[in-house]
């Protein structure tokens, strides 16, 4: 830990967190061959602790097609600030780093080591290559303007900086260090923050649901959020059942909306296809076609073939009908009942797992508060912003790890560009 009493700095970065350490690195490295002074400041013990959970602990560090429709957040701006930082620059700066990343079946991109501490390692060591330094342990617990640009002040001492860059994240995983204090302080700032809630949480049920019976076992899925009769979202992928509720990417996915709609006062409602891509009338008429084939065949067994035997059991039990008949005898009344439960099962959400689960954060300090061209904030010149502290979000899959690089990139190398451009312009008038 360094306690600081008084100290001048650059660049100032507050948050060491993904978006913090890409912001120290472009900034660093746009500073090359100056004398230019950055410190990196965390108010844990370790940086990066969410890098090295994150992806269980292999870290998902991009997607390998990222478009604006992956996140959520004003689009033009996200489109703005993907485009200055893509995914394809994402690969080549971590092969810069020594992190050579592949690519999965779901387009999810990992490193080839499968270890989080190779990505976390390569970050670091940059930062020291370049001079950053990094005081762990150095929460800042307010920020006012001051002569020289921003004074920082926490429990460690004071830390005087010409321009700052705020990546404090968001309020997900509180014990990581992101406990939201970095929205409070950009308040005294003039930035607003909308509402913010959990996202990408795994989903609670009701007991007695049957979901219990279920614990671990994953299969695809279609989650459709509807809401005072309309549909507001859907979404398909794995999902994952547990002794509490849902986990896995589609119910991941899906709770951001779930929760917007539960927050806002409606009652949204969660319906769950076994069968993705398949409509009511589809299934019946794939149980009609089962039955002419083999009349013999007992449903269950049948069932079987489309998801794993338990959940057939449970949709079977939720649909009323016995599953041991053969399908010769199945009534009508309880193929319709089976294929409506199939395609159109309602999941009684009673809330969810929160902060201390959540991946992201949903809501943030507006886009349109920042120049999207330098991450500069448009209420304080010399301010900076990156990374989940900002409103945007993206869904599973490495997108959240882009907007981290992305943003940060755009932070680091403009605020040190706009000290560069400072310093010539004073040059010239000599
Ligand atoms: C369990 C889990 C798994 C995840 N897996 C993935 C994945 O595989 N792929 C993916 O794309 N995304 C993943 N995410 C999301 C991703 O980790 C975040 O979106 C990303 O880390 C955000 O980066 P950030 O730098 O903006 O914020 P953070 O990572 O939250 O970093 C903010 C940093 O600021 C520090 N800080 C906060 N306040 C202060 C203060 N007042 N003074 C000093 N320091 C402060 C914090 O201690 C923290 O180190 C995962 C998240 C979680 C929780």
């Amino acid at each position: 830990m360094n306690t600081t009493s008084s100290s001048d700095f650059d660049i100032a970065i507050v948050g060491a967190g993904a978006a913090g350490l890409a912001a120290a690195i472009f900034a660093a490295e746009t500073a090359l061959e100056t004398d230019l002074k950055i410190v990196l400041l965390e108010g844990a013990r370790k940086p990066g602790a969410k890098i090295l959970i994150s992806g269980g602990g292999r870290c998902n560090v991009t997607h390998h097609r990222v478009e604006p429709a992956d996140f959520h957040g004003k689009k033009n701006v996200v489109r703005n600030i993907l485009k200055a930082f893509d995914e394809k620059q994402a690969i080549e700066w971590f092969r810069s780093l020594g992190v050579e990343l592949k690519r999965e079946e779901t387009g999810k991109m990992f490193p080839v080591t499968d270890k989080a501490r190779t990505v976390l390692d390569a970050l670091l060591r940059r930062c020291d290559q370049l001079g950053v330094e990094l005081y762990s342990q150095w929460r800042v617990e307010s920020i006012t303007p001051s002569e020289s640009g921003w004074s920082l002040t926490g429990p460690s001492g004071e830390i005087q900086a010409r321009r700052l860059i705020v990546s404090t994240g968001g309020k997900s995983l509180p014990k990581s260090g992101s406990d939201g204090h970095g929205w409070k302080m950009m308040k005294t700032l003039g930035h607003s923050v909308t509402d913010t809630w959990p996202a990408l949480v795994p989903l609670l049920l009701q007991d007695g649901h049957g979901h219990e019976n279920l614990s671990g076992i994953s299969h695809p899925a279609q989650l459709t959020v509807n809401s005072d009769g309309k549909k507001i979202k859907s979404t398909t992928g794995e999902m994952l059942w547990t002794h509490l509720g849902i986990s896995g990417p589609a119910p991941m996915d899906i709770s951001r909306t779930w929760i917007r709609q539960a927050q806002l006062g409606h009652s949204p409602q969660l319906v769950l296809s076994f069968l993705p891509d398949e409509d009511t009338a589809s299934v019946d008429r794939w149980l009609i076609d089962q039955g002419q084939r083999s009349p013999q065949r007992s449903v269950l067994h049948v069932l079987s073939s489309r998801v794993p035997r338990r959940v057939a059991e449970f949709i079977g039990s939720h649909a009323s009908v016995d599953l041991s008949a053969p399908l010769a005898q199945f009534p009508r009344e309880s193929r319709r009942r089976l294929s409506r439960e199939l395609t159109c099962h309602l999941l009684v959400v009673t809330g969810d797992r929160g902060w201390k689960l959540a991946e992201v954060t949903a809501g943030g300090i507006p886009l349109d508060e920042v120049a999207y061209q330098t991450m500069q904030s448009r209420r304080c010149d010399g301010l900076y912003l990156a990374g989940e502290i900002l409103d945007c979000e993206g869904r599973i899959g490495g997108f959240n790890f882009q907007w981290a690089w992305a943003t940060g990139s755009i932070a680091g190398s403009c605020s040190a560009q706009s000290l560069l451009e400072n310093r010539s312009q004073l040059g010239s008038r000599e």
